[in-house]
């Protein structure tokens, strides 16, 4: 008999990249990738190391995991295939744990001496730009939250396991950013990741990280999103877009002809393209602003 095996290189990685520019207080950790296929917030990490290894910090440190989730990255999905997890579920994880247990362990443990917390995701490649925050109930996180020029702030629901959440409730600053893109096959919207390139230098010209011009931006503050759903099933044509902000009773689309009317003035994250749709599916988000 004869055993053996043969050799693959398959360039397969499980480790977690972490970069650090300058050193000390304040800190800022971006971490990109936690759902693997959300590649525009990659995308904008790895914009910011280019400019970072061109422009020193005047003061403080910047860390960035542009990679949260290798093998889901490697997969363009949001779990590993090793244990199917959902990775921003499960913080502040477990080293003892599986593979995606670990990792939120060791994202953990990077982000325990942060000040300012960033996780870039995305939204779908029908979505819009938005900073999600637990901003209502964290003072820290609403401001945060305010200095970064992306259009929108949506509060959060605040779901148990998420690395801005837990952060958050720990007492560090923490926000995500939802970026259009990602979708089947990962697609990189390219204006919106400058988009959020630019508000992450902004944030450090604001933190006096960075000399650079500071503009105090004005984003529209949000309550959480409104899901609208099919009623029932046929042909869906849109009659508003993404991005769009809509007032009370507008309407969003129209199911074989019967109008879909929006419930309170807002802007859409999302709105699908023109499609059939059953009893459920989803048609878009709505940010209701706060008056
Ligand atoms: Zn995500």
């Amino acid at each position: 008999m004869r055993n053996y095996v043969v050799a693959i290189d398959d360039y397969i990685n499980k480790g977690l990249q972490v970069t650090v520019f300058g050193e000390g207080k304040p800190e800022v950790l971006i971490t990109a990738g936690i759902h693997g296929g959300e590649v525009t917030g990659i995308y904008t990490s790895r914009l910011l190391m280019e400019y970072l290894e061109k422009h020193q910090l005047h003061q403080g440190s910047v860390k960035i995991i542009s990679i949260c989730n290798p093998t889901a990255f490697r997969r363009m999905e949001r779990t590993s295939p090793y244990d199917n997890l959902d990775l921003n579920r499960i913080f502040p994880g477990n080293e003892k744990g599986t593979l995606t247990q670990r990792i939120a362990n060791a994202i953990w443990q990077e982000s325990l001496s942060a000040d300012f917390i960033i996780d870039l995701h995305c939204c779908g490649v029908h979505g819009y730009s938005y900073t999600l925050a637990v901003w209502q109930e964290h003072e820290s996180a609403r401001q945060l939250a305010s200095m970064l020029d992306i259009p929108l702030i949506v509060q959060s629901g605040g779901a148990k396991g998420q690395l801005f959440v837990e952060s958050c409730a720990a007492g560090r600053p923490a926000v995500i950013i939802e970026l259009p893109g990602g979708g089947q096959g990962g697609v990189i919207n390219e204006k919106a990741g400058l988009e959020a390139y630019n508000a992450l230098i902004g944030l450090l010209g604001q933190l006096e990280m960075l000399k650079c011009e500071v503009v105090k931006p004005s984003p529209t503050w949000c309550d959480k999103l409104i899901l609208q759903r099919a009623g029932f099933e046929g042909l869906f044509i849109p009659k508003t877009s993404s991005g769009q902000t809509v007032v009370k009773d507008q309407v969003l689309g129209i199911i074989n002809g019967i109008e879909l009317k929006s419930p309170c003035k807002g802007t859409l994250t999302s709105m699908r393209p023109m499609g059939y749709v059953f009893v459920g599916s989803p048609i878009g988000n709505l940010a209701p602003h706060i008056d």
